[in-house]
């Protein structure tokens, strides 16, 4: 992979708080790549720094071989594109698509060649002449991008760019967004705090933390092989049981021991927690070898699937177990019903903090 993009080294302070905190990070030419964290983990800072809105304390930014730290946000081929769509609400679809392209000297022939390329990329080929009060939440969205893409930017930032979406547009917008990347082969760089949103769009994800990255991956890498516990609570639900790693396996009090995916690789001694997502845990009517008795404490029906709160001997927190609600035995389950449950192996792994 080609960097398009290079951080290196780049920190960002605001009086005591290190909102940035030496982050290294080099994004592919075509890349979809996504910031995901917290809220004031500092991923507006880092674009904002990518941007040029921002300088760096220390560390370089360099865009296609060439250093870019010092050089004005309008003289980067970059494009930012801001969760307020921020359009020019005395102009239709058009002219707001056009505006950059004026500013640059693009006129006539040209200019309105790339408009309505650009706008038929984003299908709103039909709403050219409609001014911004006159659209919806999603169209804006796509004029917003429209006027970004027009200007053939070589990475372009978005910051939360279907924050302001309900969930079923966000949604399609999600697929639209990830399209719209591989048809213009355009870097994005995508801003978000919903995870759910970042590993369907994202080629590879940087799961910040407190200034840092916490792990950069591919969405089913970050997924699957969490690095640490707050990897793994942050991307989708997990069951953490807590034990110390021993001669003979994980040892978790009152459950048993267990073997697990990465158990090679934790030292003896070692306290840790057991994780296993709740679609891992398999669970059974009668008893069988090698698995442990639960009762059912809590039961939601979700449509497609069914979450169960599992009550397990002499522990506080309950273990989830998420099932298909199409599975035969689902009809069975009840609250205060005695079950049985366990996992593979290899879909648990061993993660402390
Ligand atoms: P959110 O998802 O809430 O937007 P974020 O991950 O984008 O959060 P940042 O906005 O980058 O986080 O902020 C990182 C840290 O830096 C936070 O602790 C924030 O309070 C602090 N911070 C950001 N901008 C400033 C500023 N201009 N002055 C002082 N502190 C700031």
């Amino acid at each position: 992979m080609s960097a398009l993009l290079e951080v290196a080294g780049v920190s960002k302070s605001f009086g005591p708080i290190a909102a940035v905190d030496k982050i290294d990070l080099a994004i592919g030419q075509n890349e979809f790549f996504a910031l995901l964290g917290p809220s004031g983990c500092g991923k507006t800072t880092l674009l904002r720094m990518i941007a040029g809105f921002e300088v760096p304390d220390q560390g370089r930014i360099i865009l296609d071989g060439i250093d870019i730290t010092g050089v004005k946000a309008n003289r980067r081929p970059i494009n930012l594109m801001f969760q307020s769509y921020a359009l020019f609400p005395h102009m239709d679809v058009a002219g707001n698509v056009a505006y950059g392209l004026e500013m640059e000297g693009v006129r006539g022939a040209e200019l309105s060649r790339r408009v309505d390329e650009v706008l038929a990329l984003v299908q709103l080929t039909a709403l050219a002449k409609r001014k911004p009060a006159q659209l919806s939440g999603g169209q804006k969205q796509r004029v917003a991008l429209a006027r970004a893409l027009v200007k053939r930017p070589k990475l372009l930032l978005l910051d939360e760019p279907l924050g302001a979406l309900d969930k079923k547009l966000r949604e399609q917008m999600q697929i639209e967004l990830k399209r719209l990347q591989q048809e213009t082969g355009i870097a994005f760089l995508v801003v978000t705090h919903d995870q759910e949103e970042a590993l369907t769009m994202a080629d590879r994800i940087a799961l910040l933390r407190s200034g840092r990255i916490a792990q950069l991956d591919a969405p089913r890498a970050l997924y699957e092989r969490p690095n640490s516990r707050f990897v793994a609570d942050f991307i989708g639900q997990m069951n953490f049981l807590d034990g110390m790693r021993q001669a003979d396996g994980f040892a978790v009090p009152n459950l048993g021991t267990f073997d697990a995916l990465n158990l090679a690789e934790i030292e003896l001694g070692a306290s840790a927690s057991l994780a296993v997502r709740p679609e891992r845990v398999q669970l059974y009517l009668q008893e069988q070898p090698g698995v442990f008795a639960a009762e059912i404490d809590g039961l939601a029906y979700l449509g497609q699937d069914l979450i169960l709160h599992l009550k397990l001997a002499g522990r506080a927190a309950p273990l989830i177990a998420r099932v298909p609600a199409a599975n035969p035995q689902s009809a069975d389950f009840a609250q205060g019903l005695r079950v049985w449950c366990d996992w593979p192996a290899a879909h648990s792994l061993i993660l402390s903090a």
